[in-house]
């Protein structure tokens, strides 16, 4: 982060968002990283039928100081869970999660001790992408949701705002225990 974050709000600092969105969503790199039966699928979007190559993303970091996506793909069990923090961790900011899968998203089959029920109980996630196993395609419909979010993601006084609206916004929501349909 640098002089963008104190910009006050206005003209210049819409400019620069749309800018620097441009530029990080046409710049994601993700990490080397899988877990279970997922990963497979993952790394057949670098294959040339899926071609991930044409966002730029071909490249699979082997180091998370050089990523800015982790695709957690796969079942998160306790004992990978401090390792999976500590790859996010290590990746600089800005940074971006996919959870890839039910079992990543939320244990899925796996309703057990041995498995962590859903990895946003360790990181931050920005796509939930849902499946046993989600095709190549969908992971590259993720990747686009993603960009969009980057694209239109807030710097600044901006970014202060946003995450105030989107808390004020979660403690508004009705708690899950009064929710109806299928999470009664
Ligand atoms: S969602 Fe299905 S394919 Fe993916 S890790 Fe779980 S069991 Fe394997």
């Amino acid at each position: 982060m640098g002089i963008e974050e104190k910009l006050p709000a206005g003209f210049v600092l819409t400019t620069l968002e749309q800018a620097a969105g441009y530029m990080r969503k046409s710049s994601i790199w993700p990490a080397t990283f899988g877990l279970a039966c997922c990963a497979i699928e993952m790394m057949a979007v670098g294959t040339p039928d899926y071609d991930i190559a044409r966002f730029g993303m071909e490249r699979f970091s082997a180091t998370p100081r050089q990523a800015d996506l982790m695709i957690v793909a796969g079942r998160v069990s306790q004992k990978m869970a401090p390792v999976v923090r500590q790859v996010y961790d290590q990746m600089p900011n800005p940074k971006w999660v996919i959870s890839m899968g039910v079992c990543a998203s939320s244990g899925g089959m796996f309703n057990n001790y041995a498995i962590v029920q859903g990895v946003d109980h360790i990181v931050p996630v920005d796509v939930y992408l849902p499946g046993c196993p989600p095709r190549p395609e969908m992971l590259l419909n993720a990747i686009l949701e993603l960009h969009q979010q980057v694209q239109h993601s807030k710097l600044g006084v901006n970014r202060v705002a946003a995450a105030r609206a989107a808390e004020a916004a979660a403690l508004r929501a009705t708690p899950t225990h009064e929710m109806k349909g299928l999470l009664a």
